[in-house]
């Protein structure tokens, strides 16, 4: 008999699952606010003009593709650590963050838990309650248990910040505490700048390690605000991991560029750290790949380049905000009599919108408009052709 004679079909992945949906729909007035990507106003995935203009010069340029360091090359790794903790860092000018290139942000907290498990192999990773879908399923299989802190409180559309500070402060000493640096996937609540610093406190008074998954930057407020959970955790003299992304900042999904970052007590455990860690990826895939990283850091380490690049996501964040605002006005003049002025306040891609399961079911059948079955809605999917259309099929199913 054949080896995959009793192989069971594995649960489809929902949110792939509802794209294979949306596909298979021969509406042509349908929308997917499902996806967890940027559109531009015509619906389509941009590629960057910094991005463009980096690749044309890469291809003239036609460098050679030899193997890359395991940890990937210093121009990316130092432009990566300059953008999560400021060209002024004292940590930086100290040797203490430790950065190594990864295969997008899931690639970076695979790394991450790898590493982890090693260093801590008794540890209980804690995500927030609800969270990205692949954190729990990603931290159990490096072998942790996971659960949850409280976080989202569907009553004020907001954070129940007293139910995750007192959850956090029961946790044990080396316990894994994974926090949304921004931005947070899937619900756009996020903490306060106060909040953040108190968050801190917790994880310095019950000696918890802190691993920051910033997915987002550049995409609630900019590039340096939205930097502000690394600075809290930077200035406490905490050890913590970053996992970093440009999938969504750079519109370089499928090139997979992220990073890993781990801040140490200093340089000498730093380079106790990267070899380590270096032994983590040489045994999952040896060393990252060219193309990606190589773009990145040609835009973020040149002036006129990282400009462009800064306008573009600007533009993107501006977008988004468009698209709230114009919800929430669209709403009210579809005579909707819901507040849904939270939306608003929501930050990043997504927006915990309140729809009952019930409610996104006749969303996808009458109107062909898909969203996660939480409710969870991306806003990047919204466009001036479409919002109207959404906006009116909304205030039918919450009538
Ligand atoms: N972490 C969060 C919170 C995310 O929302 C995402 C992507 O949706 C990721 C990590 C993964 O990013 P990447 O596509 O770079 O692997």
């Amino acid at each position: 008999a054949s080896i995959f004679a009793a192989v069971e079909m594995a649960p489809r992945d929902p949110i792939l699952g509802l794209n294979e949906s949306f596909a298979a729909d021969a509406r042509s007035e349908k929308v997917n606010l499902g996806v967890g990507v940027y559109y531009d106003d015509n619906g389509k995935i941009p590629l960057l003009a910094a991005v463009r203009t980096a690749e044309k010069a890469r291809l003239e340029a036609a460098p050679a593709r030899g193997y890359q360091p395991i940890e990937g090359p210093a121009a990316y790794n130092g432009a990566v650590q300059n953008l999560l903790f400021g060209t002024d860092s004292a940590l930086l000018a100290d040797g203490k963050v430790v950065t190594a290139q990864a295969l997008g942000g899931t690639g970076a907290l695979k790394i991450g838990a790898d590493y982890i498990r090693r260093l801590l192999p008794g540890a209980t990773v804690y995500i927030s309650d609800p969270s990205w879908e692949n954190h729990r399923a990603l931290f159990e299989a490096a072998g942790f248990p996971v659960e949850n802190y409280p976080y989202y409180e569907a009553g004020t559309r907001g954070v129940n910040f007293a139910g995750m500070k007192a959850r956090l402060d029961t946790l044990q000493p080396g316990s894994v505490v994974v926090l949304h640096a921004c931005c947070h996937n899937p619900t756009g609540a996020d903490l306060s700048d106060a909040q953040w610093n108190e968050v801190v406190e917790v994880c310095r008074a019950r000696g918890l390690v802190p691993f920051l998954d910033m997915a987002y930057q550049g995409f609630a407020d900019g590039i340096e605000p939205d930097a502000v959970a690394v600075r809290a955790f930077s200035a406490s003299g905490l050890q913590f991991f970053i996992s970093s992304s440009f999938s969504k900042s750079f519109s370089l999904y499928g090139e997979r560029v992220g990073a890993l970052s781990i801040v140490t007590a200093g340089k000498d455990e730093s380079a106790r750290v990267l070899s380590q860690l270096k032994r983590v990826i040489r045994t999952n895939y040896s060393n990252p790949p060219t193309h990606g990283g190589a773009i990145v850091a040609a835009v973020l380490n040149s002036a006129e380049l990282r400009q462009m690049w800064e306008d573009e996501l600007g533009g993107m964040r501006d977008r988004i905000r468009a698209m709230r605002t114009g919800l929430v006005e669209q709403l009210k003049a579809e005579g909707v009599a819901q507040d849904f002025s939270f939306v608003v306040k929501q930050r990043g891609m997504f927006s915990y919108t309140g729809l009952s399961a019930a409610q996104v079911e006749s969303l996808k059948s009458d109107f062909g408009i898909y969203a996660v079955s939480t409710g969870r809605i991306c806003l990047a999917a919204l466009n001036s052709k479409n919002i109207g259309y959404v906006a009116k099929a909304i205030a039918q199913v919450v009538k």
